[in-house]
């Protein structure tokens, strides 16, 4: 109960509140110790996840889980068409470490040690036709992370750091779309867009839908101060150009999260 609490803690973190009215979880006890093997499919009223826990699991790899968190963002934006499924994916990938920094489940450095080191799995390789048609694992679930990551900070270089995805993300939900509502990938992007008085989303998915667009990741590591060191750890460099655009990031918001109403129902 614990570890879907802070999955969930986390979510409402980042969104302000839970995206949807209920979500159907069936936790399988089942395979190797550990959290593997979530997916989650659009409901009547919500959605529904189904994850695996191994028995043997320690509280440690639970505290440690970053699926049940991915799992629990599906619902905050709508069901796509599978050529969009990379933005699916993405906005789950980027959005996941996030919420759990905002929520103080983790740290900031942390979070940013396994970014930088798992970022350049988004980047397209030779045969790529952009997002929209490429449908590999590193394309859907990185390359939507990506589109994502240079999304955030464009938003926040356009609105002197006033807004970002993450109000984006909130006006996509707030203009009702979450997983049980099938929409067109311009409906939710234009969307998102409005809420930051802003046309990044749409013009960031013109760029990338179907052009293999190669991102500059140490340009954007370098103006957000995060510093590779040669053991492989990061450094948060504050006086870095925009140092204030990578606190803003995963800066929680003052307001305390709603905890969520868990009604557990345990077959006997
Ligand atoms: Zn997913």
């Amino acid at each position: 109960m614990n570890w879907v609490n802070r999955a969930v803690d986390a979510v409402c973190t980042y969104y302000g509140r839970y995206p949807v009215p209920h979500v159907s979880l069936s936790v399988l006890v089942r395979g190797r110790p550990g959290v593997h093997g979530g997916v989650t499919y659009p409901a009547h009223n919500g959605a529904r996840t189904r994850i695996a826990v191994g028995p043997g699991t320690t509280p440690d790899q639970l505290n440690d889980d970053w699926m049940l968190t991915h799992e629990l963002i599906h619902p905050a934006f709508p069901y796509m068409s599978d050529e969009h499924h990379w933005i699916e994916e993405g906005i789950s990938v980027y959005v996941e470490p996030i919420a759990r920094v905002q929520a103080r489940q983790l740290s900031p450095t942390k979070m940013w040690h396994d970014v930088v080191r798992d970022m350049p799995q988004g980047e397209p390789e030779a045969g790529d036709e952009g997002l929209d048609h490429t449908h590999n694992w590193g394309r859907t679930y990185w390359g939507g992370a990506l589109f994502c990551l240079v999304a955030d900070v464009r938003i926040r270089e356009q609105t002197h750091n006033r807004k970002g995805l993450q109000d984006a993300l909130r006006g996509i939900v707030d203009a009702g779309g979450r997983i049980n509502e099938d929409w067109s990938i311009e409906r939710a992007l234009t969307a998102g867009d409005k809420a930051t008085g802003t046309t990044v989303l749409m013009d960031l998915y013109r760029e990338m839908r179907d052009k293999p667009v190669t991102v500059d990741l140490d340009a954007i590591w370098r103006k957000l101060g995060i510093q590779r060191r040669p053991g492989g750890d990061v450094e948060l460099v504050t006086q870095a150009p925009e140092a204030n655009i990578r606190e803003a990031i995963t800066k929680p918001e003052k307001v305390e999260p709603p905890r969520a109403e868990l009604q557990p129902s345990v077959p006997r």
